[in-house]
């Protein structure tokens, strides 16, 4: 067995407890210094948290000093030696090394990731190290925590996580964004007729939650929109939750009171890498996050948010009118210049959005509900969904859908049909309004984006 260190994490947290005693710590080298009076500095990085551990190497000890020209910036290592309290400014401890492991290697002239800040441009074509900066270390722990505490919330309310397929025969948004799935080498269709990988899982969502009431879904999701904004992906993962017995108020409810649940966690319990955002990426972030804990949502009719944008006196590139998709400008200028706080838009003019989702009384619009936070804009999208059947026939017959293919979807109106509604939670563009990276790119660690997919 390699023998397992203790996590730097956890040294800084309770160092207390381990000092004067021999300890054992595995990681990667960021940076050697050696100085003339005769020390070496190793700065050790484990992925744990941020901090890096200080490691001294004595020039005292021949058998280290032998080691000195390999311990380079990406060696992976193992040190073993006395945690000591540190005499050196801005860190409590250091490690006096007594044996190193060097594991493997790093050759200082190839290595691509020397001491200094590198694009996030650079950043994304070595894919394969960029985990062990500091930006995307952190990203990655934010993403892992936000992924705990999602979960977290759905089970503490009965809800019931339910894994859609990943290969389906619908293509639910209408958009026509969607991959096909073919077998190569295979002359006919695999599945004996056209499927595509999932662009969501509301409508087999809903299946589950006319049977079993509060559901939950967290999965991948494709999308094959041409368009290289920066929060666009190919593939992305999004949370929706579906309620039985449900409308949008309940759903508005449910969404606001998600999103400010998880924000909290994550100050709670990231704020060593969120001070680390502040500094290097987004200075307004703490305030930001804080204001989602804070502000109640505002909530107003896309017929409202269109008014609003009309009479804004802004030069919008695309000026707003009624019957028009809102725009990421005008998005944004709803959240950061006219609201400073989360909007939520509803009643959509129902030739913008799906057939499924619930005609209002004035059959102009529908019970649609898209949040929107400043930087990100749409960060959920969800619907009250049309339960009844003649409506439900109607509409999709004026989006000219194939009724054959929806059999099952409208069975579920057909029997025990009740109201319901749920959303969608894009889940990179949560880690982006999280973290403040500017590009998506930086909030999944395998990005896919037209012209683009490593590994
Ligand atoms: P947008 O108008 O921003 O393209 P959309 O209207 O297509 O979004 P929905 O179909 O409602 O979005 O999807 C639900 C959520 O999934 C969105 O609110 C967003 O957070 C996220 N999302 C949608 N498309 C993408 C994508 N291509 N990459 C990452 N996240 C996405
Ligand atoms: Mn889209």
């Amino acid at each position: 067995m390699i023998p397992t260190g203790i996590p730097i994490k956890e040294l800084f947290r309770s160092f207390s407890s381990h000092l004067g005693k021999d300890i054992r710590v595995n990681g990667w080298v960021r940076t050697r210094r050696d100085s003339k009076a005769g020390i070496s500095f190793v700065e050790l990085n484990d992925g744990s948290c941020l901090k890096n551990l200080q490691v001294i190497i004595s020039h005292d000890n021949p058998s280290l000093v032998e080691m000195l020209p390999i311990i380079t910036t990406g060696a992976g290592i193992s040190a073993f030696g006395t945690l000591k309290k540190s005499p050196a400014k801005g860190q409590p401890i250091e490690l006096e090394a007594k044996e190193i492991t060097i594991y493997g290697t790093a050759d200082p002239v190839s290595y691509p990731l020397q001491k200094k800040r590198h694009s996030f441009e650079f950043l994304r074509q070595i894919a394969h190290l960029r985990p062990r900066t500091n930006t995307i270390g952190a990203v990655t722990r934010v993403r892992n925590r936000l992924s705990y505490t999602i979960h977290r919330f759905f089970q503490e309310r009965g809800f019931y996580y339910i894994h859609t397929p990943i290969i389906t025969t619908s293509d639910c948004e209408g958009a026509g964004e969607v991959f096909r799935v073919v077998a190569e080498h295979m002359e006919e269709e695999f599945f004996g007729r056209p499927t595509y990988l999932t662009v969501s899982g509301q409508l087999q969502a809903e299946i589950f939650a006319l049977a079993l009431g509060k559901v939950y879904t967290f999965g991948p999701t494709f999308r094959a929109e041409n368009s290289n904004t920066r929060r666009h992906l190919a593939e992305f993962w999004m949370i929706e939750p579906e309620v039985a017995f449900a409308d949008i108020e309940d759903n508005l409810k449910l969404a606001e009171e998600m999103l400010r649940q998880i924000v909290q966690d994550v100050l709670d319990n990231c704020d060593e890498d969120l001070q680390f955002f502040a500094r290097f990426i987004d200075p307004n972030l703490i305030g930001r996050l804080e204001m989602i804990i804070k502000k109640p949502f505002e909530v107003i009719t896309y017929t409202e948010a269109v008014k609003i944008l009309e009479e804004s006196g802004e030069q919008f590139d695309y000026p707003a009118r009624w019957g028009c998709d809102l725009q990421a400008e005008h998005e944004r200028y709803l959240t950061e210049k006219k609201f400073k706080r989360p909007v939520a838009v509803i009643d959509y003019p129902r030739t913008l959005k799906p057939f499924y989702m619930k005609v209002n009384d004035d059959e102009q619009t529908v019970a649609a509900m898209d949040v929107l936070v400043p930087e990100v804009g749409e960060i959920v999208g969800g619907s009250e969904r049309e339960y009844r059947y003649d409506v439900l026939v109607e509409q999709m017959k004026q989006k000219n859908m194939n009724l054959e293919d929806y059999q099952w979807y409208l069975d579920l109106r057909r029997f025990g049909s009740v109201p319901h509604a749920g959303f969608g939670l894009g889940f990179e563009r949560l880690v982006q309004f999280v973290t403040g990276v500017q590009n998506i790119r930086e909030a999944i660690p395998f990005p896919r984006t037209p012209g683009h997919a490593l590994f």
